[in-house]
């Protein structure tokens, strides 16, 4: 069984050894950016490269500001409690993501509601989210209520999975409607773009992850996104443990995060962003010899959704049912291509039981049947 399939990825990658989900590349400057970070003294969280790496992440993406970070769910933690969530609030998000997602929400004492996902776009439906808000939400005092649990519902987290992007635009136009901050999770999708322009920049504020399986990697990190200047100067200074700037007294004027990016991780990060647009062109160039073999075999490859550039970080294949899902997972992994079933859906973990859930129908439909395939970045 799908030994076709085995050898065309081994072709693809040109290897009879191990191939993993999807490795870090680093072949240009990194290891002379962190050569001189280290002969600079600056490997924490003040230096240079973070500076240079945040002009550039804002300059690549079209974002007004760009806002260092420790990591993609410290980028959401922040994002979050700017969006003024509080405690006791609800917070929409899709029940088909990472685990970060619903973990930067309980941060802020908050509680997912999970609205479902299209099955194009595998992000958050906004068909799903408008048929949510008129069944069970009023607007009073320009505040979005849940009359079904009487809180208030401050924001809205869509993803764009896989880097493939959700229907952002329509996503927004409700959340207006309704008063509710968006915030983008777009840890997935950095070089993807919708009608044009960046993932991550549509909403109030956008996070991306740098983590080690991300499209590019400082080993972690993470970012802020926005067009707000005084949600910029905000992000950056609770993510800097809320130190007023002096040049010798130690003054707090809140309670703050030690979430700065340390320059170590921003050193790579500035190295990595050099080759981004190499790495799209290439994963999108793989994602096309996919789709032309699994189209060939009758298999149902992934594509990217109508009025979007997708980065293609994660391909993924949709099998038919859940025990053709586990023929494939056994098959590929046992022949040394590693595969993986797409996340356990949130509402299922033990945290998030208690959670509101508006019908699931597609996510549940997915949740079966999407495997990921192997999709690093194929360059010497
Ligand atoms: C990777 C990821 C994150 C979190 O990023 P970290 O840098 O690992 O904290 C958040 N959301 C989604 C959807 C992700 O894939």
């Amino acid at each position: 069984m799908f030994d076709t399939t085995v050898a065309f990825i081994r072709k693809a990658f040109d290897t009879t050894a191990y191939i993993p989900l999807h490795e870090p590349h680093f072949a240009g400057n990194e290891k002379q950016y962190l050569n001189d970070c280290i002969d600079s003294t600056f490997v924490s969280s003040v230096g240079t490269f973070v500076d240079r790496f945040e002009q550039q992440m804002a300059s690549y993406t079209g974002a007004e500001y760009a806002i260092a970070t420790v990591n993609g769910t410290a980028a959401l933690h922040i994002s979050l409690l700017l969006a003024n969530v509080q405690p006791g609030d609800e917070v929409i998000t899709q029940p088909l993501t990472f685990v970060a997602t619903c973990n930067a929400i309980s941060y802020c004492h908050a509680t997912p509601v999970f609205v479902d996902v299209d099955s194009d776009t595998m992000g958050l439906s906004p068909q799903a989210l408008k048929a949510f808000l008129q069944t069970h939400c009023v607007v009073e005092n320009f505040t979005c209520k849940n009359r079904t649990s009487n809180k208030v519902i401050r924001a809205c987290v869509p993803m764009h999975t896989f880097g493939h992007p959700c229907r952002i635009d329509e996503i927004k136009a409700l959340c207006d409607a309704y008063h509710i901050a968006l915030v983008e999770d777009a840890a997935e999708s950095l070089g993807s773009t919708y009608k044009g322009r960046h993932t991550g920049t549509f909403g109030m504020l956008g996070a991306v992850s740098f983590n080690g399986n991300k499209i590019i990697t400082g080993g972690g990190g993470g970012c802020i996104l926005t067009n707000d200047a005084t949600l910029a100067a905000k992000a950056k200074h609770i993510s800097t443990t809320a130190k007023v700037p002096h040049q010798w007294e130690y003054t707090h004027d809140s309670v703050g995060y030690n979430y700065r990016m340390p320059n170590l991780n921003a050193a790579l990060l500035v190295a990595q962003l050099e080759r981004l647009d190499e790495y799209v062109e290439n994963k999108r160039c793989l994602a096309r010899e996919y789709e032309m073999f699994f189209t060939k075999s009758g298999m149902r490859f992934v594509t990217e959704p109508l009025n979007s550039r997708s980065n293609y970080w994660l391909n993924a294949l949709i099998l038919p049912d859940k025990a053709a899902r586990d023929r494939f997972l056994e098959a590929t992994n046992a022949k040394g291509v590693m595969t993986r079933p797409v996340w356990t859906l949130m509402h299922k973990l033990p945290m998030f039981q208690e959670a509101p859930c508006a019908p699931l129908k597609h996510a549940t439909w997915l949740e079966s049947r999407v495997v990921n395939i192997p999709s690093s970045v194929r360059l010497p």
